[in-house]
Order: structure tokens, then sequence, then C-alpha cells
């Protein structure tokens, strides 16, 4: 084997899966197609569980010390907004952080880790066997080989790694499209000036203005024709009765609202994550955030298997996992995106006016909110298991762990598990490396066993007495067979 992990793309989804191979002490090679990174940005936001999981891993500050953070978000363009801040969490907000940063701090922190990164490689084909995959492609020197164990297509929506697998992307081709412009001229204060108009717009870094137009006029284009200046400036005249002075174009596009969901998010021995598996409409800002949730939870469960000592299954539970989360993300977008689109529809902008003005009035009732919000913040994403606790598979809110100090994502900063309860010593003994310890509480819980993605594995309740064996299996079923001299009954 050249190594045990290829990565096809240096995208959010792949940095991050890449790291956290690193960590677990896996070879791990991304190759990317671009000869470096172009610097535009796609997305502008990281929602409250992709800070959380860079909190997992002890890095979320170096993300919120570059961004901005806004305590509400947008449903659907309605008025009233989702309100994270009262969402069970030490980041309830959304932080504005342009793409292109994010890339950059994924990537600075996958070279600490020792990630290999090779620009200018494009994977082009992909044989496997019973023991690895054979990845082909072209790079600076011509055509190469690679074999590793695992291949991981995190290559975006036009995925080569899928196509090449013949894994199925189902869904439904675009019927809108809208443009973004990012200018270095605007006339700021006819920005200002401006009140609510049907333009969004966001400073960006390097003095850079993002504007976002969706026209009655142009929705109908197909999001793969290019946008000329002149389409973009009479656009903003149309909906706003001025172009802000728009000078000096560095980056036009359009995007549509194509949705497809891969029918596997493995075949064998290849994964698709992030945009690979995924396309949608930018709706509520989730595609990124997805995909960084996607690698999140597919890196530790690909590590333990390489390291040998995955439970029978685990790499299974990738797809039974973040496929119903797809399914989420691309359905709540689809609902979105029709309400924007049928507001643009003349003969709908009534019944839609009364339609999102009903939706404003759902808004405010707390409980809607707290469903909203948790959709598209992704806290409320739970791997629960039929007739297990309720717990099991909920993500961990950041609590600090009393009386002996210290949060629950201390346990799981180095990607193992984090064990919570009274006998910690002997879990550390007989998941020596695999699960980091603290002779603890969490909340109520006598024991809690944490995943190294922050979602519970296995609860014992207070009230629960303690049964050895019990716990035994139930941690062998996420952390592996325990070092057998070590188990006391
Ligand atoms: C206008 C717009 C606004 C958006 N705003 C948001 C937002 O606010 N929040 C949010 O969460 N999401 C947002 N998104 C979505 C977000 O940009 C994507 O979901 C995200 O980029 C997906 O990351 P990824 O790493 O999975 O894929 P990508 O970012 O597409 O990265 C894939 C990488 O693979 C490389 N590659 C492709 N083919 C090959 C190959 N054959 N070999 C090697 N390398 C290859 C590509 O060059 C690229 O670097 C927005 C999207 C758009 C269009």
């Amino acid at each position: 084997m050249d190594t045990d992990v290829v990565i096809s793309g240096a995208g959010p989804t792949g940095l991050l899966l890449g790291t956290e191979l690193a960590l677990a002490g896996v070879r791990v090679r991304i190759l990317e197609r671009q000869k470096r990174r172009h610097g535009q940005s796609r997305a502008l936001t990281l929602h409250p569980r992709s800070i959380e999981i860079l909190e997992l891993r002890g890095i979320a500050d170096r993300f919120l010390a570059q961004g901005r953070t806004v305590p509400s978000w947008h449903f659907a363009g309605l008025s009233r907004e989702l309100d994270f801040s009262v969402l069970d969490t030490r980041h309830g907000y959304t932080l504005f952080l342009e793409q292109a940063r994010t890339e950059e701090l994924l990537e600075e922190r996958a070279r600490e880790l020792g990630v290999e990164i090779s620009y200018g490689h494009e994977v082009g084909s992909l044989t496997q066997d019973e023991d690895g995959v054979e990845v082909a492609g072209i790079g600076p020197d011509g055509d190469f080989r690679l074999r590793a164990a695992y291949l991981v297509g995190c290559d975006g929506g036009r995925s080569k790694v899928r196509e090449s697998a013949g894994i199925g992307f189902p869904g439904s081709d675009g019927t809108m499209s809208s443009m973004l412009g990012d200018f270095a001229v605007v006339d700021r204060e006819e920005i200002a000036a401006a009140g609510r108009v049907p333009v969004l717009i966001a400073p960006l870094s390097g003095g850079l203005t993002r504007l976002v137009v969706t026209s009655p006029e142009r929705m109908r284009v197909p999001a793969t024709e290019p946008v000329t200046f002149d389409e973009f400036r009479a656009t903003l005249v149309e909906l706003a009765g001025t172009s802000f002075g728009i000078a000096e174009p560095r980056w036009l596009s359009r995007f549509g609202n194509a949705t497809r969901l891969a029918e596997n998010y493995r075949s064998g021995r290849v994964f698709l994550a992030g945009d690979a598996a995924h396309v949608h409409f930018p709706a509520a800002g989730q595609g990124l955030n997805t995909g960084l949730q996607d690698a999140m939870n597919l890196g530790w469960k690909l590590a333990a298997e390489i390291n040998g000592w995955a439970p029978p299954g685990m790499l299974d539970t990738y797809h039974a996992e973040r496929y119903p989360v797809g399914r989420l993300v691309t359905g709540n977008t689809q609902a979105q995106t029709l309400l924007l689109e049928l507001t643009l529809v003349p003969d709908y902008q009534r019944p839609v006016a009364a339609l999102r003005g009903l939706m404003d009035s759902l808004l405010e009732i707390p409980e809607v909110n707290a469903r909203l919000a948790g959709l598209v913040s992704a806290l409320s994403t739970s791997y629960a298991v039929p007739d297990g606790d309720p717990l099991v598979g909920t993500r961990v809110p950041d609590r600090p762990l009393g009386p002996g100090g210290g949060r629950v994502s201390d346990l799981v900063h180095s990607g193992t598990f984090g064990y919570v309860g009274d006998d910690a010593a002997q879990i550390a003994e007989a998941w020596k490396g695999r699960i980091t310890v603290a002779d603890s509480r969490l909340e109520n819980l006598s024991e809690a066993l944490i995943r190294p993605d922050g979602h519970i594995a296995w609860v014992r309740r207070e009230n629960d007495p303690p049964d050895a064996a019990l716990r035994e299996a139930a941690i062998t079923a996420w952390a592996g067979a325990p070092e057998r001299a070590a188990v006391r009954r």
C-alpha cells in the first residue's frame, strides 16, 4: 500500500477528514485537482454544531478569532430569523467566516498533523478489490497510480469518485438559479441607505462586498450559464432601483437548486462525504457545515478499522447515520427554496406573502424556533437507536465535568472516546489509548461513554445498578474489545 487512505479533494470536507485520520495515526494523502487554492468563498458561515466539533478537537478558537458572530440566522428568507442563542450550547450563534479562511485554517491544522496534500493531482478513476483501492489520475508529472486501503471522495458535487464507484446520485435538476458577485468597489453610502431590498449584501475580507440576487426575470437561467457584469448590474437595478455603484468584479457566479443525494455513502472500500454525497441550494447555509459533520462521523470509524480494533459493522454505521442527515438537509433546503421561488412568480406573490406571514408568526413560538434552529444548526442531529436510552445517539453539550474540573470536550481532544464515571482507572486500563477518562460526573449520569464525534454511545442512569458485563458489552460495541487481562468483574 502507498498509504492507508487517499482522499480526493482538499475542500473543507477532505481537509477535516484528513486531520481526523492523521490524529489517529493513520497515513493519509489528499489529492487536490487545483494547482493552488483559488481563494474564492462560496460559503460564509459556520453554524453551531460545526463550531462545537472544532471545539471537540480544541481548535475552535482559531476559527472564532478570525470571524464575527451573529446570534440569529435566516430560514427561507423569512422576516423573522431563527434564534440560535436559545439553544443548549456554548456556541449559540453563526460564525461569519469566509470559506477560503476556513479552508486555510483546516489546511494549517492538517499540515501540523503531517497530512500530505498534493495539489495539481486530479483523480480520474478507481478500481477496488478485497484488499484495497487503486486510484488513477493525472498529476504535474503525468499519469499516476496509487494504492490505498480506502478511498474517500470529498471531491464535490461532480465527484469523479462517486461516478467511478458507480454510486447513483438520484434527485432533481434545478428549476431556478441565483447570482452572486464579489466587488472591490461599491457605493457604501448607498448601501447603508438602501433599507429593505431583495438583495443579500455581505462585507467580505480584503475590502470586497458580496451581493446575491435572485430575479424573477433571470431565475430560469440554468446555473451552468456564466454571469456577465452587465447582467448583474441590470438585475440590481431591476430589484433595488440602483446598481449600488458596483465595479471591479472579482468573482461572478450562478448557482441553482439542483438537489441530489448519493444512494449510498459507501461502496466497499470507497466512501463519499460532503458535496460528493449531497448537493442542494445553499438555503440557510448548510452544505459546508454538513460536509464537516460527515467528516467528523467517518474519520474515527475509518481510523478504528485501519488500526485494527473496530467492532464488526462499524464502517456501515457511517451511511446508516449520515444518509438520514443528508435527507433532512436536502429536504429542508428544497422546502426553503420553493418558498423563495414562488415569491418570485407573479401569480403566487399574494398567497406566498400570506404563507410567509403565517410562518413568521409560527416562528414566534419558542418550540417552533427550537425545532428549526436545531435542524439548521445541526445541534438536533441524533444517531438514536431504537429501544435504546433516549440519550444514546444525541450529541453531548460541552458541559463542565464536576467535581474534577474540565469539560466534556477535553476528553475527546485527541480523537479518542471519553468515559465519565467512577470506574475511570479500570476503563482506561482496559481500553488503553482508545478511551480518555474522567473520574467525574456528567450531570445526573452515573457513567457515560462519549464517542470521538461527541455523541453519546452509552449511559448508565443514576438509578440503574452497576452491571460490569452490560457495560463491557456496550463499550465493546463501539470501542472494540478490551485488553482482556485488564477487565475485572
Ligand atoms: C453561493 C453559495 C453559498 C454557499 N454558502 C454556504 C454557507 O454559507 N454555509 C454552508 O455550510 N455552505 C454553503 N455553501 C455550500 C458549500 O460551499 C459547499 O457545501 C462546500 O464547499 C462543500 O465542501 P466539500 O469539501 O464537500 O466540497 P468542495 O468545496 O466542492 O471541494 C471539493 C474539492 O475537490 C476538488 N476536486 C474535484 N474533483 C476532483 C478530482 N477529480 N480530483 C481531485 N480533486 C478534485 C475540488 O477542486 C475541490 O477543491 C454555499 C454554496 C454556494 C454555491
